[in-house]
């Protein structure tokens, strides 16, 4: 055994050869270095066990190899892209919407610029970083200001900071809700600072049960959208006109948290209908809040939109200062913002709504083709067909709208689950990973969420 340990190189010989020299020249000293020792720590961990030598350190070829390979991948980016086959159109582990080509351009000049983010070019003075999404969104939502920050949660942080810190806050037992990756209702209230006031039950909330706990303490009355959550049978919640007038009545603001907010009717594309921004606004809604990843199809963002004198509150919060967005976000949130000042042109335009929209004839056309790219490569051990498939928007929008579109399924001819993991685990393993879902005992490749089904296609080469 120690003569093993002895026959491993040292570090001053492997670097000194030509081959290591050309290493420093391109990598520097340091990360040479660094990387065979942990090279080397990790083959005396294996004598130390009594596992076989590693090759590499028998033959410096390989060794050299080895040193580079792990060279190129420390300045190679760990987040990879992947191939969303998941049939979930805004997938929140995937990263939610895709950017459009208007965002993702104002982004790239953004980052490769200084932008007069808080410059006011007319004046030279101090001018603030939402006015340009301010002004789009005055007119998208027919609003008087607009106020953005990190995401949607930090919108109802800062609302609830800012207007009802120590105060109470009206909500109906039925909009407590759970959006996942940890957003609750009642924890956020809690970190503002503020008492929840839940009335009504789970299924039913009148008005009355409202009136009857307005005190002098209330700052708020608030009404979430159950998103992900759906209460159905014998119900009844109060819509916000109604509760928009009673908030009049004790000169209370209403606020109403939307989450997703879409900010066209989606009726219009066989979508089922969302409440928009503008249609809460014009209910009497005080403040509307409502993501910028999510059916909007735009970078994430938390965006507030309503009154200007509440909006100036805001925007002076300490709070905002923790929460505000930087350049680079801002300026694609305008750019998808741009897009839709353009509504006949939207659902191309907006990759979101490009997916959700898609017919279902060009999603069968695109399987056909995936199917059969994935029969040359898996035809002797798998079983490819194409399906009729069930799609989601995702992200908690209509959590029970199924979108129809079509899959590509692959099942093992063994029949054995081991075999379908293999698969699994093989995609997974393409430089850019491809996603599906697991249904049935076989892997569903849903082509409604793809992003680029051409890319898709050269990837699947690559089995
Ligand atoms: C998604 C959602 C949130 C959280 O929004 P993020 O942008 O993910 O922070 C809050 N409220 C509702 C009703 C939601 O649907």
């Amino acid at each position: 055994m120690t003569q093993l340990y002895r026959d491993l190189p040292s570090v001053d010989k492997v670097i000194s050869a030509p081959e290591g020299q050309a290493l420093v020249t391109k990598f520097g000293h340091s990360a040479v270095v660094a990387q065979l020792r942990l090279i080397l720590n990790h083959a005396r961990q294996a004598i130390a066990n009594q596992q076989p030598f590693p090759r590499y350190l028998n033959d410096h070829t390989i060794l050299y190899k080895k040193l580079q390979h792990d060279l190129n991948r420390l300045s190679q980016v760990q987040m990879r892209s992947v191939h969303n086959l998941t049939g979930t159109v805004l997938h929140t582990n995937l990263g939610r919407a895709l950017w459009p080509e208007s965002a993702q351009q104002a982004a790239m000049q953004a980052m490769k610029n200084n932008v007069a983010l808080e410059y006011d070019m007319h004046n030279a003075t101090r001018g603030h970083r939402d006015i340009f999404v301010s002004d789009l969104l005055a007119q998208l939502c027919d609003c008087e200001a607009a106020c953005v920050v990190n995401n949607n949660a930090a919108a109802v942080l800062l609302i609830l900071s800012t207007f009802a810190r120590g105060k109470e806050v009206v909500i109906s037992r039925g909009e407590l809700v759970e959006i996942g990756g940890s957003f609750r209702i009642p924890d956020i209230m809690q970190q503002a600072g503020c008492e929840l006031r839940e009335v009504g039950t789970t299924n039913r909330t009148h008005l009355s049960d409202y009136q009857n706990h307005i005190t002098e303490n209330t700052a708020l009355l608030m009404k979430v959208h159950p998103s992900n959550y759906q209460i159905t049978g014998f119900t009844e919640s109060v819509a916000e006109h109604t509760l928009a007038q009673l908030a009049r009545e004790h000169n209370i603001p209403l606020v109403s948290d939307l989450g997703s907010g879409a900010l066209v009717d989606l009726s219009q594309f066989g979508l089922p209908y969302e409440p928009t921004p503008k249609a809460m606004l014009h209910a009497g809604v005080d403040l509307v809040c409502f993501s910028g990843d999510k059916l909007l199809g735009g970078p994430q963002a938390g965006i507030i939109v309503g009154k200007k004198v509440m909006i100036d509150k805001l925007q002076c919060h300490p709070l905002k200062r923790v929460l505000r967005c930087d350049k680079v976000i801002l300026s694609a949130l305008e750019g998808t913002l741009r897009d839709y000042l353009l509504p006949e042109k939207i659902a191309e335009n907006n990759p979101t709504l490009r997916h959700l929209t898609q017919d279902v004839a060009s999603l069968k056309q695109s399987a056909v083709r995936l199917a059969q790219k994935l029969q040359e490569k898996l035809h002797q051990d798998y079983c490819i067909e194409i399906a009729p498939s069930h799609a989601q928007i995702g992200s908690g929008s209509q959590p029970t709208f199924q979108l129809l579109s079509y899959a590509v399924t692959v099942a093992p001819l063994t029949g054995h689950n081991a075999d379908l993991m293999q698969l699994v685990r093989s995609l997974k393993q393409l430089s850019q990973p491809i996603i599906g879902r697991i249904e049935q005992q076989k892997l569903w490749l849903d082509l409604r969420s793809v992003a680029d089904i051409d890319a898709l296609l050269s990837g699947v080469d690559e089995l």
